[in-house]
């Protein structure tokens, strides 16, 4: 199988393009990236040399490009997005560009080749939940850009393929964590500060939960998905560790061995969704897939990679990349 995945240059893409590779020996893979915020070359430089991967550097909103390597390919996986909500705040438009435009230029020039396109969503289409958990069929309230671009995405597949046929599927998945994500992402920041002994911001009072899901989980539900995923179907992924960003700082330190005084607290983000909580049920009954990593057990191989692998993130330090928030220390 032949397989164009984009945003293979970031942190989940290049995780699902190795895992893919290893997994089966044939399948080809071209990953188109524009080389973005999120992205390193470094993160698939032990593949570079492999026969059935190919780089091609370039946007998904460029209608030639796709049309050309979508010619090529039996299904497309699209990963590539800005994903910094952060930044979708001070600047929505890049956002807008990739995260809808660019998508929709995906969908618009597979359609006309007739194969399926797995549509890499997010919980935070949802916008946040006090209560309970989303199923599928709940309705979208965005809070931020960057959900807003990702949630018109999501209405533009499902809209191509009522109107067009397109084989689409969209997974929506909670925060994920593991080797090679970006250092302006908490948990890599927080690790790689606590590295360098710096204060640990968390906005407000750190009291904000997230669900976490360690990223080859997510790659197997992906890959589950494009084999086995029902056309015009949108499946919740989710492996239940929900907790407090507080508490999930508290766990790197422990295993760190490092004190919890290096925990600060900042101006909180405006729009913050408070709780994020997916029921993935349904991809558990229709395809079979269950998270497979312990939280506490793959949280402490991620703090040890980072730990492990300072060549891989150092040179990514800079002031906004590990900077404390776009927001003000408190008090
Ligand atoms: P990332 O920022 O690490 O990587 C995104 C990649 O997309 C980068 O390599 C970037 O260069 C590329 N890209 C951006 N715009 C592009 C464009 N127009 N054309 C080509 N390439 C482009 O992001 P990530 O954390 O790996 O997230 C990947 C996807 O998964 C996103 O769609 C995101 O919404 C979704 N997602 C992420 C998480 C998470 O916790 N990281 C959770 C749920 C869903």
């Amino acid at each position: 199988m032949r397989m164009l995945v984009t945003g293979g240059l970031g942190f989940i893409g290049s995780n699902f393009i190795r895992y893919m590779l290893n997994k089966y020996e044939d399948i080809s893979v071209i990953n188109l990236d524009k080389l973005s915020v999120g992205s390193n070359p470094a993160n698939l430089k032990d593949i570079e040399m492999n026969k059935r991967y190919t780089f091609v550097k370039g946007d998904i909103a460029d209608k030639q490009l796709v049309e050309k390597l979508n010619s090529k390919v039996d299904v497309v996986v699209n990963i590539a997005a800005e994903t910094h909500v952060d930044r979708s705040i001070v600047n929505p438009w890049p956002f807008i560009q990739s995260n809808t435009v660019g998508a929709m230029t995906l969908f618009e020039t597979i359609k006309k080749h007739e194969k399926r396109i797995l549509q890499v969503s997010t919980d935070e289409v949802y916008g946040d939940i006090l209560k309970g958990s989303f199923v599928e069929k709940d309705a979208l309230d965005p809070s931020s850009p960057y959900s807003a671009s990702k949630a018109a995405a999501d209405l533009f597949a499902l809209a191509c393929h009522r109107t067009y046929g397109l084989d689409v599927v969209i997974a929506r998945c909670t925060n994920n964590y593991g080797p090679f994500q970006f250092p302006e992402k908490f948990i890599p920041k927080t690790i790689i500060r606590a590295s360098l002994n710096l204060p640990i911001p968390l906005y407000g009072e750190g009291v904000n939960i997230r669900d976490w899901i360690y990223v080859l989980d997510f790659c197997e539900a992906l890959n589950l998905l494009l084999e086995k995923g029902k056309i015009g179907e949108i499946y919740n992924i989710s492996a239940g560790n929900e907790l407090k960003n507080i508490d999930v700082a508290k766990n790197i330190l422990k295993i760190m061995g490092k004190s919890e005084n290096l925990i600060t607290f900042v101006e909180d983000r405006p729009g913050h969704d408070v709780r994020y909580s997916l029921d993935s049920s349904k991809i558990h009954r229709e395809i079979g897939w269950k998270p497979k990593y312990n939280f506490k057990e793959a949280l402490k191989q991620t703090v040890d990679w980072y730990v492990n692998n300072n060549w891989w993130w150092t040179p990514l330090i800079t002031e906004k990349t590990i900077h404390t928030s776009p927001w003000k220390l408190k008090g």
